[in-house]
């Protein structure tokens, strides 16, 4: 792809987001800033085949919680491009479909925690997401990111790789504490966390 044709820099963060907290957007902030990212898309999954269990919320819910979180922070955005594809969410998928949506203008870098780079060597097609995106790897606490023990053809022995804010936050922990009706204040949005108590979400 010829650069002088690129007018925008687009991040593409995919997640389950059930629910977001705050180490999404940290870690969305971080490289917006390090990258000067015009945009990051937070792509909201439908079904995530390589979870064990399902996602607890339903996708509705999960993209209005993504969508209230991002509604105050410039440059951010909710997509809905995997739910309105339904089905299993490969990120090939995504990546093509978002390169329709915006154009052969927009450079795509697709944002990833360590632990989801180590597992991209079974994601669908994993070998051609480097041909549609720039990948960022960005460390997580407790998950090792070890660019050099990857094989050449591992997608994320491409990736670029930025330490981030290493927030030790989980939505599985998120699920925890609300199920145990303890207060997630500190590690979600307020608005987020009045939407979870309106819809009675994770409890
Ligand atoms: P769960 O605990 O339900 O598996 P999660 O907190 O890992 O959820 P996801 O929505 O599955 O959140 O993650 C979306 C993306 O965000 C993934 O690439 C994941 O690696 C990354 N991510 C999530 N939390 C963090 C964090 N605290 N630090 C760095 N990356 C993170």
């Amino acid at each position: 792809m010829s650069t002088s044709r690129i007018t925008k820099r687009v991040g593409v963060f995919g997640g389950t987001f059930d629910p977001i907290h705050v180490g999404h957007l940290a870690v969305a902030s971080a490289v917006q800033k390090e990258l000067g990212l015009d945009q990051v898309l937070f792509v909201v999954t439908s079904d995530q085949w390589l979870r064990e269990t399902p996602p607890v919320a339903s996708a509705g819910d999960r993209l209005c919680m993504v969508e209230i979180a991002v509604s105050d922070k410039p440059g951010f955005s909710a997509s809905d491009i995997d739910i309105k594809r339904e089905g299993s969410t490969y990120t090939f998928d995504t990546l093509n479909d978002l390169r329709d949506e915006l154009g052969e203008s927009s450079e795509m870098f697709l944002i990833v925690g360590a632990d989801s780079a180590m597992s991209m060597d079974r994601w669908k097609n994993g070998d051609r997401i480097p041909e549609l995106a720039s990948i960022v790897a960005v460390g997580r606490p407790g998950q090792d990111f070890q660019i050099d023990v990857l094989g050449e053809s591992h997608p994320a022995s491409s990736a670029e790789y930025l330490g981030g804010p290493m927030i030790d936050i989980s939505a599985t922990h998120v699920r925890g504490l609300l199920s145990d009706k303890r207060s997630v204040s500190d590690v979600v949005p307020g608005s987020v966390v009045d939407f979870i108590e309106k819809q009675g979400l994770y409890i």
